[in-house]
């Protein structure tokens, strides 16, 4: 088993994936931050810049270890830069087919013993890991939003992801400073996304009924249930068209419970997608 010090993280440029991206450099290791064009890549070199110099703000980081963390990051666009990775991590839009084919490309690109981590938030690992053609190497890593502070990563295995991936990416867990859970049933959502979907759903459907304002609906779970936030502020920050690509599939697999109600789908229609277009459920700007 070789070494991992170079990660690649493709889809690099997006929400999670400079996020993922800049957790593992902090943690020490050289990353490949990979996306469809420069645009990406470079706004997802800015998102980390900004994170990074609020840890060094907080006083979590020093200014010596940003600077190392920020050299140890190079970006490209395509996949033929993930060759030199010893370890994958794909974060691209929340597409089984767009995913399946990425994963089906990077197993001829990157070495045999490379295991392939994926982000996504719902679809099955083992429907991922055969276009691959390496379903023992492939595995689920599921990061919360945003992925420097949040401290879980859900770790799923498919049918035959192979004890040694599932060892080898808990360790890795541990030097990203992550805890993790186990999904050991490879299923739609595993463990995090069925529960907090169910929650997000109920409260659109408050909204959606006029039963109390998306505010309060927020703050219910704020200050009633202790929550960091409120499920809709939660949807707002993740994005309703991930959202609702995740509803779709989940509808799919577990019925009507996981449909999107039409308060969500007019917000997609009109282009409104949350708080990286400025405007979802409330509106806060555009996110950071
Ligand atoms: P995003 O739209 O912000 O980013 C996706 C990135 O992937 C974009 O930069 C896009 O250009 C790039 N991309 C698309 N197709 C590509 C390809 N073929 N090759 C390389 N790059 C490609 O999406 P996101 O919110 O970061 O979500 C990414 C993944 O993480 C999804 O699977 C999503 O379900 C999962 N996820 C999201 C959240 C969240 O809160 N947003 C939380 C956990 C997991």
């Amino acid at each position: 088993m070789t070494e991992i010090r170079r990660i690649a993280v493709v889809g690099g440029g997006g929400q999670m994936g400079n996020g993922i991206g800049q957790v593992a450099a902090v943690a020490g290791f050289d990353v490949t931050l990979l996306d469809v064009d420069r645009d990406a890549t470079d706004r997802g070199l800015a998102r980390i810049d900004k994170s990074l110099a609020r840890l060094v703000k907080r006083g979590d980081l020093t200014e010596d270890e940003r600077d190392r963390a920020r050299a140890r990051i190079t970006t490209g666009t395509g996949l033929d830069a993930a060759a030199e990775a010893d370890h994958v991590i794909e974060a691209i839009v929340e597409d089984l087919a767009a995913k399946q084919e990425t994963f089906a490309r990077l197993d001829g690109i990157c070495q045999p013993e490379v295991i392939f981590a994926s982000n996504t938030s719902q679809f099955p690992i083992s429907a991922i890991g055969r276009a691959s053609g390496r379903a023992d190497r492939v595995i689920g890593t599921h990061w919360f939003n945003p992925p420097p502070i949040m401290r879980l990563i859900e770790v799923v295995r498919g049918l035959e992801t192979s004890d040694q991936t599932l060892a080898t990416v808990l360790d890795l867990a541990g030097r990203f400073g992550k805890q993790t859970i186990v999904c050991h049933k490879d299923t739609a959502g595993f463990v995090t996304s069925r529960l907090i979907m169910a929650l997000i759903l109920e409260a659109m459907r408050l909204a959606e009924e006029g039963v109390a304002d998306v505010a309060d609906i927020n703050k219910a779970a704020v200050l009633g249930f202790n929550h960091a936030m409120g499920p809709l502020d939660t949807v707002d920050l993740g994005g309703l068209d991930t959202f609702i690509k995740a509803s779709a599939s989940m509808t799919e697999a577990y019925g009507e419970r996981f449909r999107s109600p039409q308060i969500v789908r007019t917000l997609v229609n009109a282009g409104h997608y949350g708080w990286k277009t400025g405007r979802g459920f409330s509106d806060r700007g555009t996110a950071e």
